[in-house]
């Protein structure tokens, strides 16, 4: 089944939901959506976030902007792809979440601190092992943002530690050097942008 395209030149975008797919690089399938909820059944932050990614997509269909642009959900976004890679519909969930964060910034409708704090660490992480590190992940934003939720979020990490689904110290990849050699390009790329 073909995709909705855009002219680019003539074309305008008549409402949000064709502006975030105008927005979005390659092909979004934003308008392939059914709405089946596997994308926020998958994701690993979805507690912390205002809307699943599934309400997100309805709330755009719904031209509802500033409340989308105003969630926090595309900034606890941490480009995991899982859900990309279970979508029914192949929808381009966290290339959508980036256009929803430029938008947002370009736009100054996000300045809660927190979920940028989230994204942060995790890309820290990444930047020095080459993963993520989930006990580091979870600790920190806990300790920081909700050390209220920290004992709820410490028993469910003593389930994961114990069955062996969960380390206690991060581990480094061994192509480091190889990511780090990638991770600079883009960054000389980014900065010519
Ligand atoms: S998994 Fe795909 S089709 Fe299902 S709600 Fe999420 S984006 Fe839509
Ligand atoms: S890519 Fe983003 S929205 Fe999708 S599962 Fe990962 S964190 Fe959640």
């Amino acid at each position: 089944m073909s995709t909705q395209q855009f002219p680019t030149e003539t074309w305008t975008p008549a409402n949000f939901l064709e502006r975030v797919i105008a927005a979005t690089p390659g092909e979004s399938r934003l308008e392939m959506c059914i709405q089946c909820g596997t994308c926020g059944g998958s994701c690993p932050s979805g507690d912390d976030m205002d809307n699943t990614p599934r309400q997100i997509f309805a709330m755009i269909r719904a031209g509802m902007e500033e409340e989308v642009l105003a969630s926090n959900t595309p900034w606890y976004c941490v480009s995991c792809y899982y859900c990309a890679i279970r979508c029914p519909q192949e929808v381009h969930i966290p290339d959508i979440m980036y256009t929803l964060k430029n938008m947002a910034i370009a736009q100054d409708r996000y300045v809660d601190s927190v979920a940028p704090d989230w994204s942060q660490t995790f890309v820290d992480y990444v930047e020095n092992y080459g993963r993520s590190f989930e006990f580091g992940l979870a600790t920190r934003h806990f300790l920081r943002h909700r050390p209220s939720g920290l004992r709820d979020t410490a028993q469910m990490g003593l389930g994961l530690l114990t069955k062996g689904r969960m380390d206690l110290s991060p581990q480094k990849i061994e192509q480091m050097p190889q990511l780090q050699a990638i991770l600079n390009r883009a960054k000389e790329v980014e900065a010519t942008l």
